[in-house]
């Protein structure tokens, strides 16, 4: 590596050459990009030595803390073996051992795992999958998706199409295929208009109707299960992801959560869909699968799917999908050595007795008035800011809130990237209780400043 001591030429380098994801790079002459040399648990250290609590675990794949030594020796161990081969006619014994793993945690219908290498490319191949297991059965008249209209499942053309529409990808609109959109549980803004004592999850009812009259040519319904993450932590109630598998079972149209955010602990069990006992037809899973070491994805799906590909190879029913880096050995060990760690460190039993401190923690910013919901489930929680609280009416978006909250919250140790007027935390599992404590404490802090600074008025 070149030596560029001087932290400004790093800045202006980056800015030279890189375009960074979701981001305004206008922006980063104001907000300069942050510089991190090493990170160590919980913490990000940048170029000054300053740490940063990684609150929102790296976008949301970081689980058991950063340079932990136990996966890093596993990628070193697998490293000094094999780096990489193609996984067509070639296979390699952490593919083989991870696929054991993953079914055997999996809600129990699921029995094969497809890999790939993000999570939008692990959404893909379920609906590609879904899609053709209907053509390859003789119901060729079933080729259209059903999605939450607030929903997120990536950033490829075909997963924006089941996307909720938004500031984000509204351009690409003309792009996406046709598909059908029903309203989301987003409890805080009801769509039916009723509130937490008078709900009886009437908000079912579109799916109910829509499948009642078009099944015939419904391929799948695709949704987070219990968390509309991308959408602002919009927290669900279990029976409304009941309700879905139950409909999706009476009317013959495949099940598909998208658990790449929400698997691996995240909302205080393995997998979100152990909240409603739901036996899907497709798991899709990403982010935490390596626990944010190394890039892949997986689609796990059923003995009855995978059957319904499997012919002579000239009646035409192969599913011809891959992707260069499918099932990389580097990625494979880290992931394995992740499940391991969930017994090991009885991650999950952990996480239970720190997420009821994480839910009291939470209640505390209900007393305040610019805070208009408060949202969370396991170590994953939302705060919805508001201008006014009885209206909740929404900040404008011109205002920029959020960001204000972001670099506050900097200045205070914290990654508070917001999504729109929502802050939230999503914190690696590994957090001690001492941290969360202090943590919270800096949240706290962050917006009584901003609240001093007059910036919720
Ligand atoms: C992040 C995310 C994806 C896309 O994963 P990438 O690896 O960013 O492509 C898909 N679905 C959900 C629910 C996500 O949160």
């Amino acid at each position: 590596m070149p030596k560029v001591r001087n932290l400004n030429l790093w800045l202006k380098k980056d800015l030279q050459y890189n375009w960074h994801p979701y981001t305004q790079m206008k922006d980063c002459r104001q907000i300069p990009n942050i510089l991190i040399e090493k990170a160590r648990g919980l913490k990000l250290f940048d170029a000054k030595g300053r740490f940063y609590y990684d609150t929102i675990s790296s976008w949301w794949c970081n689980v058991h803390g950063h340079n932990h030594p136990y996966i890093k020796k596993a990628i070193k161990t697998q490293l000094e073996r094999l780096e990489h081969v193609l996984f067509a006619g070639f296979i390699h014994k952490p593919a083989i051992l991870l696929a054991e793993g993953l079914i055997a945690i999996a809600p129990k219908s699921l029995k094969k795992v497809f890999y790939s290498d993000n999570g939008s490319t692990a959404v893909e191949v379920a609906l590609k999958m879904s899609f053709q297991y209907w053509q390859n059965t003789g119901m060729v008249k079933k080729k259209k998706f059903v999605s939450l209209d607030m929903g997120y499942h990536g950033d490829t053309i075909g997963t924006m199409s089941l996307s909720g529409i938004d500031l984000f990808n509204r351009v690409f609109s003309p792009l996406f295929f046709l598909s059908y959109k029903i309203p989301s549980p987003y409890c805080y803004r009801c769509p039916m208009g009723k509130n937490n004592q008078s709900c009886t999850i009437e908000c079912i009812k579109p799916l109910e109707k829509l499948l009642e009259r078009n099944s015939d040519e419904i391929s799948g319904i695709i949704l987070e299960p219990m968390v509309l993450c991308a959408a602002g932590m919009l927290v669900y109630p279990a029976q409304y992801l009941e309700k879905v598998a139950m409909l999706a079972r009476r009317f013959k149209v495949h099940l598909i959560l998208d658990e790449v955010a929400t698997g691996f602990g995240r909302t205080g069990k393995m997998f979100a869909a152990e909240h409603a006992g739901v036996m899907p037809d497709f798991l899709c899973l990403s982010k935490g699968i390596t626990a944010g070491y190394l890039p892949l994805g997986a689609t796990l799906t059923t003995d009855k799917i995978y059957n319904a590909f499997y012919a002579d190879y000239c009646q035409k029913k192969t599913f011809f999908h891959g992707h260069t880096y499918t099932a990389n050995p580097l990625a494979c060990s880290a992931a394995l050595a992740s499940l391991e760690l969930f017994k090991r460190e009885k991650t999950l039993l952990r996480i239970n007795r720190v997420s009821s401190l994480f839910a009291k923690e939470m209640e505390f910013f209900r007393r305040l008035d610019f805070v208009g919901d408060v949202r969370y489930i396991g170590l994953i929680g939302a705060l919805e800011l508001v201008r006014n609280k009885e209206r909740k009416e929404p900040f404008d978006f011109k205002e920029r809130i959020g960001l204000k909250v972001y670099q506050k919250g900097l200045e205070n140790n914290l990654v508070l990237r917001p999504l729109g007027n929502i802050i939230y935390l999503f914190l690696p599992l590994c957090v001690r209780e001492k941290e969360l404590n202090d943590i919270f404490k800096r949240v706290q802090l962050t917006f009584m400043q901003l609240q001093g600074e007059g910036v919720f008025k």
